[in-house]
């Protein structure tokens, strides 16, 4: 990347592709590189709800889709984040959270990218895996609670409320959402786990892929995701 010296705001950083589970610590991550290089993190859950919000013809087609009970076509989350990937903001550069999910994604991504340029500056993606064990993702994600009249979420582990299975805003006793219970969470790491593994492999045998210890504490991994987007 820059030289020494440029300013992380004003750097050229390319794509920046994040794998890892439920659980792994993306999203901290992304948002630490949102704020040193001043670019957009993107994730398609958020375009997918953008375009809903926006009614353009996209989310039109997603929702009439989702209103089924269906899953979204490939294509059209490809489309989606085709058309999010050109606007001006993602110039410098961007971070992707959760896309791609499968190979073929991948594949299709390749084709967009190798198109692609940063203000001038043509740029292999680097892609870092977060690895972390499946008994430390059971832990982080079962910790979790929810207040039923304000949302707010806690975990046991990480980030308990001042008062065991109390809300610290409100004083509503805490609940497990059917979503991070045990079994939710193990069928959801699992299909996680199956798609993933061919994508990190992919990736593998391109040489893109840069493995983290996503089990160390959180500045840890923030220093070697610099290091791994700076060194590339
Ligand atoms: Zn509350």
């Amino acid at each position: 990347m820059g030289s020494a010296g440029a300013s992380p705001q004003t750097a050229v950083v390319g794509a920046v592709i994040f794998l890892g589970a439920p659980g792994a610590g993306k999203g901290t991550q992304a948002k630490r590189m949102v704020e040193r290089y001043g670019i957009p993190q993107i994730s398609t859950g958020d375009i997918l709800r953008e375009h809903v919000t926006r009614e353009t013809a996209l989310g039109m087609q997603a929702k009439a889709i989702m209103d089924r009970g269906e899953l979204v076509s490939d294509k059209i989350v490809c489309d989606m984040v085709a058309s999010r990937l050109s606007n001006p903001d993602c110039e410098r550069g961007f971070i992707l959270d959760g896309f791609p999910r499968t190979v073929d994604q991948a594949t299709w991504l390749d084709g967009l990218l190798a198109e692609k340029s940063y203000e001038g500056k043509q740029l292999a993606p680097v892609v870092v895996e977060f690895q972390v064990s499946y008994n430390k993702l059971m832990q982080r994600l079962t910790g979790r609670r929810t207040c039923p009249d304000d949302g707010s979420i806690y975990n046991v582990h990480s980030q308990p409320p001042r008062v065991a299975d109390t809300c610290d805003l409100c004083g509503a006793k805490l609940f497990t959402r059917k979503d991070d219970s045990d079994e939710a969470i193990s069928v959801r790491l699992k299909s996680y786990e199956q798609q993933t593994a061919p994508l990190a492999d992919y990736y593998r045998k391109k040489g893109s892929l840069h493995v983290i210890n996503g089990e160390q504490d959180a500045n840890a991994i923030t220093q070697a995701v610099i290091k791994t987007i700076e060194q590339r």
